[in-house]
């Protein structure tokens, strides 16, 4: 493994949920657990909304679907039905929407109910300041890790792009993880959120703010995705390769959430503004591309650069070989992209001439500024119409 740069100093910080719980059955435990935080419940849940219909009865809960990505109406709709029905703590059941939006709707039930006053970007960026109601997160896809990290990503009709409200103090309570809810996955939700998780295991790594306890968990993370994803997509039932997928989210969340990401994460935001296409699918069809451009950016003009090494590295988690060079690596993820049915950008509706606007937003998104380089708009551009 890489070691940090020598003679200089480090700091670095890790934060994440209060409790993590991991196991299969455990979600059987999720009464018991979200009554020793509160009387009322708000469950917020996914499209498909049986799927918590036993917890919303056995809590006598309200219970709150969001059938798409969450938005910032949407948020401001839960916070009130938060309030209206006395609400004192929060579950979301589902995939990184449903999480998302019960962090946000936990968040802002407290602070006014204002989602634009609070988001980055688009919003007035104002700090979260009171305290969240209690919040548990049980995620039932392995991809986003958002039951263990600090920011919910946010739609906004009117704006038209993605941005995040973020703040330490959204850090969910309890992350219950219990990989026999993935079980059900049919497999492109599989290859395209199990992509996502690989993604945030290989840019933390990367990230200018990779640090030793992130590093741990991302090795070990890609060599669990590595094995797994494939197995997971041919055999749903699988139960080790979904162990290990869940395990390889819950690290990449725990990574991403402490070391940042980069240019694929920095496309993916714009994109998901714009277009109707899920988180993961756009990650996946840009990762090949996003690795590509990074280690033909850093052998050109930064050789010396850590990260480089650090591609290398992937390389042989990933594809189990000791001599395996960084553009292996590429190579292997192109080709798993191919194998589980990834498609193109071009496949959600983006047309060719809206990539330089795509670009220009791209540039400006807050995970870019963890990109182990700097990237040129030439670059950038030249990745994305590789990805299209
Ligand atoms: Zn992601």
């Amino acid at each position: 493994m890489p070691t940090a740069d020598k003679g200089r100093p480090m700091h670095f910080e890790f934060a994440t949920a209060t409790r993590i719980i991991f196991g299969e059955g455990k979600a059987a435990t999720l009464p018991e657990l979200a009554r020793s935080f509160g009387v009322r419940a708000l469950v917020v849940t996914g499209a498909a909304r049986e799927r918590a219909a036993a917890l919303v009865a056995s809590l006598g809960a309200e219970s709150f679907a969001v059938p798409g990505e969450p938005t910032v109406e949407l948020v401001r709709e839960g916070a009130r039905r938060v309030r209206d029905a006395g609400c004192d703590v929060v579950v979301a059941i589902g995939g990184g929407s449903a999480i998302d939006a019960g962090k946000a709707i936990a968040a802002m039930a407290t602070n006014g109910g204002e989602p634009l006053e609070f988001l980055e970007v688009v919003g007035k960026g104002r700090a979260i300041a009171a305290l969240p109601l209690p919040f548990i997160a049980v995620p039932t896809t392995a991809g986003t890790g958002s039951e263990v990290t600090r920011n919910a990503v946010l739609g906004s009709a009117e704006h038209g792009v993605k941005a995040s409200l973020r703040s330490p103090l959204m850090l969910p309570r309890v992350a219950l993880v219990d990989p026999e809810l993935t079980y059900g996955l049919p497999p492109a939700v599989t290859a395209a959120t199990g992509l996502d998780a690989l993604t945030q295991l290989i840019e933390p790594y990367v990230s200018v703010r990779a640090n030793p306890l992130t590093d741990a968990l991302c090795v070990d993370g890609i060599g669990r995705a590595a094995g797994a994803l494939r197995r997971a997509y041919y055999d749903g039932a699988d139960c080790d390769a979904r162990r290990e997928m869940a395990i390889a989210s819950l690290f990449g969340g725990l990574a991403l959430a402490n070391s940042g990401l980069g240019v694929v994460h920095g496309f993916a935001a714009p994109l998901g503004g714009r277009w109707k296409a899920p988180h993961g699918a756009l990650c996946a069809a840009l990762l090949p591309h996003g690795m590509a451009a990074n280690v033909a950016a850093l052998r050109a003009r930064a050789p010396q650069n850590p990260a480089l090494e650090r591609y290398t590295a992937i390389a042989r988690l990933l594809t189990g070989r000791g001599d395996a060079r960084a553009e292996d690596g590429i190579e292997w993820v192109r080709a798993l992209c191919a194998e589980l049915k990834i498609p193109p950008l071009r496949a959600w509706g983006i047309a060719a001439s809206d990539l330089p606007g795509v670009v220009e937003e791209a540039g400006r998104a807050s995970s870019m500024k963890a990109n182990p380089l700097p990237l040129t708009g030439e670059e950038l551009q030249r990745l994305i119409e590789a990805a299209w």
